[in-house]
């Protein structure tokens, strides 16, 4: 199993791909990882027997008051211009 850490996998290469799992959960999903320059993409591993190239990776917006679990799915974009609002 690889590690996600840049430094490691990706110390010589400009273009680098590597099989791996999410661990956000328990379900481990199958995860490639590929980075081309310093941009990295992550898509799902169809080879993958238990989640066969599913990721349910997507932002999430809170809507309703913290601890209310109420959330709505939104575009990077919005996502990324909120990020920016706080940071
Ligand atoms: S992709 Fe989603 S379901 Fe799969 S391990 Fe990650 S968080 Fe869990």
């Amino acid at each position: 199993m690889h590690t996600l850490n840049k430094d490691l996998v990706w110390a010589d290469s400009e273009q680098s791909e590597i099989n791996t799992t999410c661990k956000l959960c328990l379900n481990c999903c199958g995860m490639i990882v590929s980075k081309t320059g310093d941009k990295i993409k992550t898509k799902g591993d169809p080879a993958n027997p238990l989640s066969r190239g599913f990721l349910c990776l997507y932002p999430l917006k809170q809507i309703g008051p913290r601890g209310a679990q109420r959330w709505q799915r939104v575009s990077w974009e919005e996502a990324i211009k909120e990020i920016s609002k706080i940071h």
